[in-house]
C-alpha cells in the first residue's frame, strides 16, 4: 500500500508546489451557496460545467474516499509585461489544450497512484479552492482567490489540482478561513473596476471582467467599457492590487521562453485582423473558452483595450477593420474605440463610416463622434 509519505515525496519529485489530503466527503456549503445563487452561476451550468454535481466528490468517482489536492506555483517565471496587461496571467501558460506542461506531471503523479491499484479522476468541476483549503493548503481572500499558506510568499498564483481516489487517507487539518489583515481595508473590493467583489470574499461572477471577457453576451455595454480597460481575456486587478500578493509579485524570476515565443501571436493589432486560421492555430490552443464561433467577441475585446489604451497608432489598424468586418458587435466597438482615441484621424473615418451605416451601428458612430467634439469644446 502506498503511504502518505511515497505520495507526498512523488508530489515533491514532480516539483509540485505543496501537496494536501482532505477526505471525500460532500461540499455542501458550496451547494447551498451556488443553489441559493443561480442567478449568478446558472450558466456554468447551462454550459455544462456542472458545478453542482461537482460538489460530491462519489458524482465524480462513486467509490471516492479522499482527495489529493496539489499546489502548482503558476508565477514561478516573468511574463512580457504587454501581455500581463492584456490577459490574465493564469491563462499565459495554459496547457491544458497543448498538454505538454503541467499536464505531464499529473500524468506522472497519477501513474503512481494507478501502479499501486489506486483509482483516480481529475475532475474539472469540482470545487478546488474549496477542496485545497480543506486539505490545509491555504485560505481565502475578500477578492475569493486561494493563497496558498506554504509556499509562493503565500500569494494567489497558485492552481489547485484537485484528484479525487478511491484510497483512504488520514485528512490534513483544514484551514478554511479568510485571512487578510485589518489594515488592507478591502483594497480589492475598491480596486475592482465592475464592482464585482461582495467584500465578504464572494463574487458576482457576472459582473466579474473575467467572465464578461470570454463569455458576456453581446455588445458590450456602454458603461463597462472604459472599466473593462485593456483586459481582452482574463482580469487580475484584485490580484495585482492585494498587498498579500506584493511579496511574490516583486521577486525576481527568470523568464517564461514558452510565454515569451508566443508573444508576437498575441499582439493586439493581429488579433484584431485574425483570421479562423490564425485563431485555431496560434490563439485558441493557448486560451480556449471561446471557440471559432466566438471570434467577434475577440475582436470586440481587442478593439476596446486599443480604445482604452488612447494609443493614435491604433486608430489606422481600426479603420482597416472596420472594413474588414461585417460583425456589427465589432463594429460598434471600433467606432467607440475611435471615439475613445479620439484625434483627427479618427473623426475622419468616423464620418466616412457613419455615411453608409444604419441601426445601431449608426447610433455608435454618431455617439463617437459627440465624444470627440465635445473634448474639443
Ligand atoms: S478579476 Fe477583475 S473584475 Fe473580477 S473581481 Fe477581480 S478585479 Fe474584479
Ligand atoms: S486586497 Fe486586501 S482585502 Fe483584498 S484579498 Fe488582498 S488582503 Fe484581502
Amino acid at each position: 500500500m502506498l503511504t502518505k509519505q511515497d505520495i507526498i515525496a512523488e508530489a515533491k519529485r514532480l516539483k509540485f508546489a505543496d501537496i494536501g489530503f482532505t477526505d471525500a466527503k460532500p461540499f455542501d456549503s458550496q451547494k447551498e451557496y451556488l443553489l441559493a445563487h443561480q442567478d449568478g452561476y446558472g450558466w456554468a451550468e447551462a454550459i455544462g460545467l456542472g458545478l453542482l454535481a461537482g460538489t460530491d466528490p462519489k458524482n465524480i468517482l462513486p467509490q471516492a474516499k479522499s482527495i489529493i489536492v496539489l499546489l502548482e506555483s503558476y508565477f514561478e517565471e516573468s511574463y512580457p509585461l504587454p501581455l500581463e496587461h492584456h490577459f490574465g496571467r493564469c491563462y499565459l501558460d495554459d496547457d491544458r489544450v497543448t498538454k505538454d506542461g503541467l499536464a505531464l506531471k499529473i500524468k506522472s503523479f497519477r501513474k503512481l497512484l494507478q501502479l499501486n491499484g489506486i483509482d483516480s479522476k481529475v475532475p474539472f468541476d469540482l470545487p478546488h479552492r474549496l477542496s485545497a483549503a480543506r486539505a490545509g493548503l491555504g485560505t481565502f481572500g475578500k477578492n475569493s482567490l486561494f493563497y496558498a499558506r506554504r509556499v509562493a510568499l503565500n500569494s494567489s498564483f497558485v492552481f489547485p489540482i484537485a484528484i479525487v481516489i478511491d484510497a483512504e487517507y488520514t485528512p490534513d487539518e483544514s484551514s478554511i478561513a479568510i485571512e487578510c489583515p485589518e489594515w488592507c481595508r478591502n483594497t480589492c473590493v475598491a480596486a475592482c473596476p465592475t464592482r464585482a467583489l461582495k467584500g465578504d470574499g464572494k463574487i458576482d461572477p457576472l459582473r466579474c471582467i473575467s467572465f464578461l471577457t470570454y463569455y458576456g453576451a453581446g455588445l458590450t455595454p456602454l458603461e463597462l467599457r472604459e472599466p473593462m480597460g485593456m483586459y481582452i481575456y482574463g482580469c487580475d486587478r484584485c490580484q495585482n492590487v492585494c498587498p498579500r500578493n506584493i511579496p511574490w509579485m516583486v521577486r525576481k524570476k527568470p523568464q517564461n521562453p514558452r510565454v515569451l515565443a508566443k508573444e508576437s501571436n498575441f499582439d493586439l493589432s493581429c488579433l484584431l485582423h485574425m483570421d479562423k486560421l490564425y485563431f485555431e492555430q496560434k490563439v485558441w490552443p493557448h486560451m480556449f473558452y471561446m471557440s471559432v464561433d466566438d471570434i467577434w467577441r475577440w475582436k470586440m475585446n481587442v478593439a476596446r483595450a486599443m480604445g482604452n489604451s488612447l494609443n493614435p497608432a491604433y486608430v489606422k489598424e481600426l479603420i482597416l477593420a472596420f472594413g474588414e468586418n461585417s460583425d456589427e458587435r465589432v463594429r460598434c466597438m471600433i467606432a467607440w474605440a475611435l471615439g475613445r482615441i479620439g484625434n483627427q484621424e479618427a473623426m475622419t473615418g468616423l464620418r466616412k463610416f457613419f455615411d453608409n451605416s444604419e441601426g445601431i451601428e449608426k447610433k455608435e458612430i454618431k455617439q463617437a463622434i459627440i465624444a470627440i467634439e465635445k473634448r474639443k469644446v
